[in-house]
């Protein structure tokens, strides 16, 4: 099937890539030709683009690019060291305080990007002798990160505040501190954590609460601010992760919370302590974007238009968008949930073959059985664009039988 290796020593991962290939699962990388745009070019081909985390447009935005030249003009490509050494610059600090101002908390740090914020975090705020209760739909780089830690890691049911109680107090009289963390925005399925639930479970048992706003940061709430300030929370939750990466349009990952929270992590987060900081173009695009966030709502506005208008057309084609085995989204991320992993790979294969970009997701990404199609919707998708793709994906979907 696939080529025999040249040495012995790493013949298991050749043949665990066959058995990707054998279940239909094993991918291609897609290259972008041109600029993340909803309508751009992979592999040559030109595509309705519903993939991408670029919620706001702001990846290709000009004032963003114009930060990111003008910053590099001034003072170089590189920032030359860890931030603790030698590589905190100025604008390093400048944007840590827009977005503390923006999430109205007293201090923020940002991390090279939204995995390296949670697991620096999650790994040196707990210890050993301590305890993380967290969803079981949380992202990866939590779950890394509490590994990292050493704490004892309690898996509560997706969004399930009773079972996150009953262990709560499992743990009660445990000398150990104990964090409660729940993902904002649940990646794969697009529903909203239980934020305002779980904050008042943490207060009632003096848990830590820690939220990661990856999907949730320039979607949800006032201006983009996240779940925090949807729930009307501000206050209630010590550890705020957001990153720079989705709707921000550029890259990295920040914690927000207290002043001598975010001091503590510039001592012992390992992301910070050991790896090297941004390239100033970096952090003067995300201060561009933050700008943008205050100035113009009217986009997070149609990214809801577009995403009310597109999730209701799908289920009127009888597609299942999630809500009766999975999830049911409440934001932009749109899963068609297909099954079987084969199948839902060569979905997504079909509609890029007719100019819709759409990633198919399967095991281990998502449990096995619950493969999908991921689409995500963004503000800058006209309504041509939109009906182009539903169009598209009810012609082929009754081509293949993934609608009667
Ligand atoms: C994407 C994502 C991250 C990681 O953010 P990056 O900035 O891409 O590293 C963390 N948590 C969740 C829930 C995410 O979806």
């Amino acid at each position: 099937m696939s080529q025999s290796p040249a040495r012995p020593q790493l013949a298991h991962l050749t043949a665990a890539l066959d058995e990707l290939r054998a279940k239909g699962t094993y991918f291609k990388l897609r290259i972008l030709d041109d600029q993340q745009a909803p309508v751009c070019h992979y592999d040559g081909r030109k595509v309705i683009n519903l993939a991408s985390n670029n919620y706001l447009g702001l990846a290709n935005d000009p004032r963003l690019i114009e930060a990111a030249l003008e910053a590099t003009r001034k003072f170089g490509v590189g920032s030359g060291a860890v931030r603790t050494i030698a590589g905190t610059m100025r604008i390093h600090m400048e944007l840590e305080e827009k977005i503390a101002r923006f999430k109205n908390v007293e201090a923020c740090v940002v991390f090279q990007s939204g995995f390296t914020a949670n697991a620096g975090a999650v790994s040196s705020i707990l210890g050993k002798e301590d305890f993380i209760l967290s969803d079981e739909l949380n992202h990866a780089s939590i779950i890394d990160g509490a590994r990292l830690s050493r704490a004892r890691i309690l898996v509560f049911r997706h969004k399930d505040t009773a079972h996150c109680e009953e262990l709560l107090k499992e743990v009660a009289n445990e000398p150990g501190h104990k964090l409660v963390i729940t993902d904002g925005v649940f990646s794969m399925d697009g529903d909203i954590g239980p934020v305002d639930k779980l904050a008042a479970l943490a207060e009632k048992y003096g848990a830590i609460m820690m939220v990661d706003d990856a999907h949730a940061s320039g979607v949800l709430g006032r201006n983009g601010r996240g779940s925090v300030d949807h729930f009307g929370m501000h206050g209630k939750v010590d550890v705020q992760v957001g990153t720079l990466s989705k709707a921000i349009g550029c890259l990295g990952g920040y914690v927000c919370g207290t002043r001598d929270l975010i001091d503590y992590l510039y001592h012992r987060a390992r992301p910070f302590l050991f790896s090297t900081s941004h390239p100033p173009a970096v952090a003067a695009a995300c201060m561009a974007a933050f700008d943008i966030l205050e100035q113009e709502p009217e986009r997070i506005e149609r990214l809801w238009t577009n995403t009310r208008y597109f999730q209701g057309e799908l289920k009127r084609a009888g597609f299942n968008v999630g809500g009766v085995t999975t999830p049911a989204s409440e934001t932009p991320i749109t899963p068609i949930i297909i099954g079987d992993g084969r199948k839902t790979m060569e979905f997504s294969r079909a509609l890029f073959e007719e100019g819709v970009m759409g990633t198919g997701i399967a095991f281990p990404t998502v449990p096995e059985g619950k493969a999908r199609i991921r689409l995500i919707l963004t503000s800058e998708h006209t309504k041509a664009q939109l009906e182009q793709a539903l169009e598209t994906l009810e012609r082929v979907a009754k081509k293949m039988g993934i609608l009667g």
